[in-house]
């Protein structure tokens, strides 16, 4: 048996897995095991990266016998099956009180199961959410892991060590126990989804509405990037649209098909959103939209459907421009407003103690939603922890009180035009369907009362009540019925 030198391990070599093994090794104090099923890859890696320093393991009890006690790895290996494959193996080899981190974008129901099961070998699971892509596990991704308080001990200072650092803060924070890692990570990319789409609405607007051209609006998106709204996906924007085609001379973004794809990452933090009743609008427009764009028999079959002859007229593009930002902001508020009442009805549903201030802290940097305006996040959820709509405290009410005007124009001049906008246009339905006084629900509860006698709640009295509609109308309880 080979001397136990590392104080680490990953298993999986694909580029997150060694990207994030080269991170690791890359800091001091840490000795790096590597293993991969296809042995050859984990020996191709250390060798194209020999001051990494890699002890590279042929089976999975030499990659055990290599790391020191307690033993910690980090699997890094294809989401599903795979993940619970590698997991089998390494509680083969493991020892109670080793710690089993899964890295990958497992989906949190899963890292639940999988925790509840390896937790009874006495061995810690934990599923933490890796943000970043290739380029953050190299050098430095936001990071969200669940599992046990005590693993993470042990875990907290390695993950510091290697995640993104924000004013002098690194990027990760012990999220909560179990999947609460997996779940943060999973809201996170629903709220890049609704981003991405927002910002491609806007586009098309300021190319299809102002008549501005590709230049330009790159030109809009790099001034936009100074202000309240720098992030790295408004910066990235700007890069994209700047890039010429090759062959064509064209910008690339014209020569891309129009069909967006996606992982699923998307999907799932909408159907938990609609499992738990929380409407997540811009994520679920977002996911939709990349839907629309990816059917070609249904676009071309629509082709011929009329909309408006011309795009509603603009009389001061300057001013318009301006409409756009703040419609754009506005509409990101929402975005991550109703990000964090999915943390928050997921946190009370499975139990949860999920920091809301921190997780917009890890945000910051290291993953594909890092902005300024998460600092303003933290400093809501430090002035009350228990915010109920984060949309609804004193900053962002400031920011949308601002916007307002300006979002209503830029969804009615989409609206004129004949552009879609849907995530524009349903943020600001969502907006003002939370903001009002009466919502016509009181009439789809009569419905509901009539045909399924449903019951429903009155104003001015408690109770709940029934109504024999067809009869004389008088109103009795619901107990006085059954
Ligand atoms: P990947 O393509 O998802 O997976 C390839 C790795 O999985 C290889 O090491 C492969 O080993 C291993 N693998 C596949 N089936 C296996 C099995 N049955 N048993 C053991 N190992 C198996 O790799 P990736 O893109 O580096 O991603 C790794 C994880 O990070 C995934 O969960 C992914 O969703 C997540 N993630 C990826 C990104 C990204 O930008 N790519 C970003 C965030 C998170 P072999 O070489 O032997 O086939």
């Amino acid at each position: 048996m080979s001397e136990a030198q590392a104080n680490i391990g990953v298993v999986g070599m694909a580029v997150m897995g060694s990207n994030l093994a080269r991170n690791l090794a890359s800091r001091e104090g840490n000795t790096v095991a590597i293993f991969n099923r296809s042995t050859e890859k984990a020996h191709a890696v250390a060798e194209a990266h020999p001051e990494a320093g890699f002890i590279v393991a042929d089976t999975m009890q030499s990659f055990a016998d290599s790391l020191a006690k307690p033993r910690t790895a980090i699997i890094m290996v294809k989401a599903g099956g795979p993940t619970d494959a590698v997991i089998n193996q390494l509680v083969e080899v493991f020892e109670p009180g080793d710690i089993i981190v899964d890295g990958g974008n497992a989906l949190f129901t899963d890292t639940i199961r999988r925790e509840a099961a390896v937790r009874e070998t006495g061995i810690h699971f934990v599923g933490a959410g890796i943000s970043g892509g290739e380029e953050g596990a190299l050098n430095g991704p936001s990071i969200m892991p669940g599992g046990t308080e005590e693993s993470y001990k042990t875990l907290g200072p390695i993950l510091s060590s290697i995640a993104a650092v924000a004013e002098g803060e690194p990027c990760v924070t012990h999220v909560g126990t179990d999947g609460a890692g997996h779940f943060v990570k999973m809201i996170h990319n629903g709220i890049e989804y609704a981003d991405m789409q927002l910002i491609a609405e806007a586009y098309d607007l300021l190319r299809n509405v102002a008549g501005l051209s590709v230049e330009e609006i790159a030109d809009v998106f790099t001034e936009w990037n100074k202000g309240e709204l720098e992030s790295y996906l408004i910066e990235i924007t700007a890069e994209v649209l700047r890039q010429k085609d090759a062959d064509t001379g064209k910008p690339l973004v014209d020569v891309i098909l129009d069909a967006a794809g996606s992982k699923g990452t998307g999907v799932w933090t909408v159907q938990t959103a609609l499992g738990l009743g929380v409407p997540v609008s811009g994520i679920a427009e977002a996911v939709f939209a990349r839907a629309v764009s990816s059917k070609p028999a249904q676009r071309a079959a629509a082709t011929d459907l009329p909309g408006p002859s011309s795009v509603a007229a603009i009389e001061d593009k300057a001013a318009f421009i301006e409409d756009v930002r703040q419609a754009l902001y506005a509409s990101k508020i929402i975005a991550y407003s109703q990000g964090f009442d999915a943390i928050i009805e997921g946190a009370k549903e499975y139990n949860w103690d999920i920091k809301k201030g921190e997780v917009a802290r890890i945000w910051r940097a290291g993953c594909i939603i890092r902005a300024q305006f998460l600092n303003r996040i933290t400093e809501a959820y430090a002035a009350d922890p228990d915010l109920v709509l984060l949309v609804a405290a004193p900053y962002f009410k400031d920011a949308v009180t601002k916007a307002e005007g300006a979002w209503r124009r830029v969804a009615i001049k989409a609206i004129e035009s004949g552009i879609p906008s849907p995530a524009f246009s349903s943020s600001l339905a969502y907006y003002d369907g939370v903001r009002a006084d009466r919502l016509p629900a009181a009439l789809v509860q009569g419905q509901r009362d009539f045909f399924g006698a449903h019951t429903y709640k009155r104003i001015d009295k408690e109770g709940t009540f029934h109504t024999q509609w067809s009869g004389d109308r008088t109103e009795i309880t619901a107990e006085d019925t059954h």
